[in-house]
């Protein structure tokens, strides 16, 4: 039976206490804007809400490599923010936003493969295109849509299209999936800004050439 909403909205309340900082540009009024502004315009009322699970150890190890998720994980964050890149601070709440921002994607794919959603929107934080296999960067920890993309494959599915709207390249999430035919990922962005380099090199190498 269809859904009577049939449009998911998935966020989770960690995902507000997520903090790089005062004055970091990405903070918890960018999640309030959006969702301030779909309550308005009476939008979020016809969404199902739901909240996110966490994401999975075996589920980020689809994409990521153990030693990252584990410092993110055992990151010691009681003197202070850890600094993983300049731009990207873990907090005391950090660790746990990011598990729950992955899992969002993770609730997305099995709603909406089970038909009881059409489509999901997941608003959490931290946001996740450039955390690479390997490392967080540029404001991201897990690379969520790369941990949703990876559940789908598991799912049966033989192919996943990834289409990234931003002003910045998503090096995160060609990097994950550059070589693997399953993945084609498409990325808009704003040339020269971040994350600089890679949008002149990683096109190349990446799965939406690879996968041609
Ligand atoms: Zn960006």
């Amino acid at each position: 039976m269809a859904p009577s909403h049939p449009v998911a909205w998935i966020t989770h309340p960690a995902s507000l206490r997520h903090s790089m900082g005062e004055g970091h540009p990405e903070c918890p009024q960018r999640l309030q804007a959006i969702e301030e502004r779909l309550r308005g315009g009476g939008l979020l009322g016809r969404m199902q809400q739901v909240e996110a699970p966490a994401a999975t150890v075996d589920q980020l190890l689809r994409v990521h490599d153990s030693a990252h998720i584990e410092r993110v994980l055992q990151a010691d964050t009681s003197s202070g923010l850890v600094w993983h890149d300049p731009d990207t601070a873990q907090g005391p709440d950090t660790a746990a936003a990011a598990l729950h921002a992955a899992g969002a994607g993770v609730k997305a794919v099995e709603l909406v493969l089970a038909d009881q959603a059409e489509l999901a929107f997941c608003a959490v934080r931290p946001p996740g295109h450039h955390a690479e296999r390997s490392r967080a960067m540029g404001f991201c920890f897990f690379n969520n849509i790369a941990v949703a993309a990876a559940h789908a494959l598991a799912h049966g599915l033989e192919r996943v299209a990834i289409l990234d709207f931003d002003v910045h390249y998503g090096n995160g999430t060609a990097d994950i999936f550059a070589g693997d035919g399953r993945v084609r990922y498409y990325s808009t962005y704003q040339h020269p800004l971040y994350p600089y380099w890679e949008g002149l090199l990683r096109p190349f190498l990446g799965a939406s050439v690879m996968a041609a």
